[in-house]
């Protein structure tokens, strides 16, 4: 009998298959401008964005951040890639029997420390304990309703005076032919702080992870215009990001691997562990597709907040077959494929 093996919720093909099989076709359909089967970053329906994410990272605490960090920042982020507007957080705990009190703290205290930086509120919640050995810990589901806001319309504005915009909301299915790839900063930061305090192989004191709310950084994005897509790179990575936007918005992209940037000590130890930088996850990054016109005012815009000040252009969406394409250091062409899973299990 077919079972559950991690791959299934490891971000890539596998859990979309896996979900695509075995989950939303047991959900009637509902009417919705952005809907379940979509697979996007938020649904929207009647208007409010919705979203949710199970966090399961381990360890609970890593260098640069924590799950009540990465719970406020990730379900964020998923609003504000669709250009919405966050408006509140509802959080659920579940919580091992003998867990130490001063870990709930400190978690929750840095829960709290991130919705304040990020200006959205955690409005409800619910706490349940689970008897000792039974979990691992701790499990934090964090969801979030957002809005559409003027920025968003503005945005759209300007992106339609540049080309006919098929979506309303910054999804994967919305890019074109000519339009430019960003990436707000360097690409795997937090798979390797993760893996690295986990294994202890002595990287995290070079790298920390990036994980960050990025409503602000995204606002001002929005605000120079012509944003037509977004996504944060999370499981699976800048590879998996780029092949869901090929499929789904049927389009091939081409990037320069020299432009994507990559911090040294991330390069180097997945050097060492044999894992691309491209395909794991990043909780405080996102991939932006923007109409061509608009391309360096959205970059100088996200440039000008720090969480986004290594961002950088890296490619451009083609006409054709839909597959990344990656020109190298060395002057080849590689396909980049999507991963089978993020290679690093419970990231986030
Ligand atoms: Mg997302």
């Amino acid at each position: 009998m077919p079972r559950i093996v991690m791959n299934h919720g490891a971000g890539g093909e596998a859990m979309q298959e896996f979900l695509s099989k075995h989950i939303v076709p047991h959900f009637p359909k509902a009417s919705s401008d952005v809907p379940l089967d979509s697979m996007d970053d938020s649904a929207v329906i009647d208007g409010i964005v919705l979203t949710i994410d199970g966090h399961t990272v381990d360890p609970l605490i890593f260098p640069g951040g924590d799950i009540g960090r990465l719970s406020v920042s990730g379900t964020v982020n998923d609003i504000a890639v669709m250009g919405a507007t966050p408006v509140a957080i509802a959080c659920s705990l579940i919580l091992e029997e003998g867990l130490d009190m001063d870990t709930v703290d400190r978690i929750m205290e840095s829960m709290g420390r991130t919705s304040m930086e990020c200006g959205v509120p955690i409005v409800t919640g619910d706490t349940k304990v689970m008897g000792a050995g039974t979990l691992d810990k701790m499990v934090v589901t964090t969801s979030a309703v957002g809005r559409r806001s003027e920025l968003l319309d503005g945005n759209l504005a300007i992106a339609s005076q540049c080309r006919a915009v098929k979506d309303r909301w910054c999804t994967d299915s919305n890019l074109a032919p000519g339009d430019v790839i960003i990436v707000s900063g360097t690409m795997g930061d937090h798979g390797v702080a993760i893996l690295s305090s986990r294994e202890g192989y002595g990287f995290e004191s070079e790298v920390e992870s990036d994980v960050a709310p990025l409503n602000k950084m995204i606002a001002e994005g929005l605000r120079a215009g012509g944003i037509v897509s977004m996504k944060d790179p999370t499981r699976g990575g800048l590879a998996n990001t780029l092949n869901e936007w090929c499929s789904k918005s049927r389009v091939g992209i081409e990037v320069e691997q020299a432009s994507i940037p990559v911090r040294e000590g991330v390069a180097g130890a997945c050097d060492l562990l044999g894992i691309d930088p491209l395909s794991i996850g990043n909780e405080g990054k996102a991939v932006i597709g923007c109409v061509p016109d608009l391309a360096e005012d959205v970059l100088k815009a996200i440039r000008g907040i720090p969480e986004g000040r290594d961002a950088a252009i890296i490619g451009v969406a083609k006409e054709g077959n839909r597959r990344v394409v990656m020109r190298t250091e060395v002057g080849g062409r590689r396909i980049l494929e999507p991963p089978s899973g993020d290679p690093v299990p419970r990231i986030c």
